[in-house]
């Protein structure tokens, strides 16, 4: 493939007119005809072709892994997931991409990072994976430019939710990588590229089926992106809640996410038996601080001096938040209502309520599970948890059904449940139950009218 303005050759043009195919036109036919298999897998072959392939010593053979999104708003999961697959023994080299469309792009948010180098060298890239473990670096000169090119033009030219375009602009980066496993996190809803899971399949599919043929054992995962991953959305904020999942916290679905794919690859490169202990290993090295160490040191390795590497992993929030500065506006955006507990606190004289949640799965949510938890919901909130028995046993107290389906073959299941809240007297007895149509107003309003009648039973 040649340059800008001269994708395509002779003979390509109309009745063998020997005039170059501009690339805008080229992405263009290929938006609106498609491509088949075949084709699509030259390209990718073409575009990987562009530049430099990468070498790794033999020593490392089967262990050179990575994820590739196919984009999603708040997506900050390589941050976390490469250092955490480097610190469970894999090399990864990941060529990342920038935002394309409306969703965000990995070198973005790592360049609010003061210092971080997106541009290594294959030499550079090299070092860091034999000192490191990982490095997370973008298209440049040498490395898949074809891809640097057509994906700027992309965005530009309205060809980005083209499946063969996608495909190869994933795949020729993570052909130049010389990989031998690959999970790509295939994403589908309102905050991706594709709105549905039939799109999303149809993406999944040719993403297998061409990384296949390139001889890199790929898998797709397809994860819902109805709304953003996490909380935060913004360079600098994906930069600190990534570190948050480092530090073995953060929100629930990131976490899940990470633990996820990295789990797959795990499995995939022979260092854990199935995709459930490839998650336990992935989410011990978050939780045992080992991912935010290679994190700190990938810094380093990319450009970011020691100090400011240093105190962004090791720092408290706002000492992080220092480092990466803060938006020249901010504005503070407060949820549409107050919650039930809001509402009755903002009643003077009311005695304070005590927020309880009972888990319905134990095997799942032990303490600190409980613990990342319940940081989403309310401050005061208190979680509790214990053997299967006592679970069951509070459950059958309240008359609360439980069923949990039949695990999936990566162990996944999920629990059914009635959805109900109970509202308990100082006595410990139930007063009432709310269903999930209930409003926070008429929640409150219920527990203020027996609060106001409460009358403790008589002794005996
Ligand atoms: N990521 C890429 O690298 N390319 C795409 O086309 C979409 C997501």
């Amino acid at each position: 493939m040649g340059g800008p303005g001269r994708v395509g050759g002779p003979g390509e043009g109309s009745g063998g007119d020997p005039r170059p195919c501009p690339p805008g036109a080229m992405l263009m036919a290929i938006r609106l005809r498609g491509m088949d298999a075949g084709e699509t897998l030259a390209l990718t072959r073409a575009m990987a072709a562009s530049g430099r392939a990468l070498a790794w010593p033999p020593a490392w053979h089967g262990l050179v892994v990575d994820k590739h999104s196919t984009g999603g708003v708040g997506d900050k999961v390589s941050l976390a997931l490469a250092p955490a697959l480097a610190a469970c023994g894999c090399k990864v080299p990941m060529i990342s991409g920038r935002g394309l469309g409306h969703t965000g792009g990995t070198l973005d948010k790592l360049e609010a990072i003061p210092g971080f180098r997106v541009s290594l060298s294959p030499e550079e890239m090299r070092s860091a994976l034999e000192r490191v473990g990982c490095c997370i670096v973008g298209q440049s000169e040498e490395l898949v430019p074809a891809d640097r090119v057509l994906y700027g033009l992309r965005d530009v030219t309205a060809t980005v939710d083209s499946v063969p375009l996608i495909t190869a602009s994933i795949l020729s980066k993570k052909a130049a990588e010389q990989l031998s496993a690959l999970v790509l996190d295939v994403k589908f809803g309102s905050a991706a590229l594709y709105p549905t899971q039939d799109s999303a399949r149809e993406l999944a599919q040719s993403l297998v089926e061409v990384g296949t043929q390139l001889g890199i054992r790929t898998v797709a995962v397809l994860s819902r992106m109805d709304q953003p991953l996490g909380r935060a959305v913004g360079n600098s904020l994906e930069v600190l809640e990534a570190l948050e999942c480092l530090d073995g916290g953060g929100p629930p679905d990131l976490r899940q996410l990470v633990t996820t794919l990295g789990g797959v690859l795990l499995w995939q490169c022979g260092k854990a038996a199935g995709a459930a202990q490839g998650r336990e290993l992935l989410g011990r090295a978050l939780d045992d601080g080992s991912a935010r160490s290679i994190f700190e040191a990938m810094l380093g390795a990319q450009g970011v001096p020691p100090d400011t590497a240093h105190g962004l992993c090791s720092g408290t929030p706002a000492q992080r938040r220092r480092f990466l500065g803060t938006a020249k506006v901010c504005e503070e955006l407060p949820a549409l209502q107050e919650g039930t507990v809001e509402l009755l606190e903002a009643v003077p004289g009311l005695p304070p309520v005590q927020p309880l949640f009972i888990t319905v799965d134990p095997a799942r949510d032990d303490a600190a599970a409980l613990g990342r938890y319940l940081r989403d919901f309310h401050p005061r909130l208190q979680g509790l948890t214990g053997t299967a028995e006592q679970v069951r046993a509070a459950a059958g107290a309240f008359r609360v059904y439980v069923s949990a389906g039949p695990p999936d073959p990566d162990g996944d299941y999920v629990v059914d449940h009635s959805v109900l809240t109970f509202l308990l007297g100082p006595d410990g007895l139930v007063r009432d139950c709310y269903g999930r149509s209930r409003t926070a107003e008429e929640l409150a309003k219920s527990v203020r009218g027996h609060m106001e009648s409460y009358e403790p039973l008589p002794p005996g």
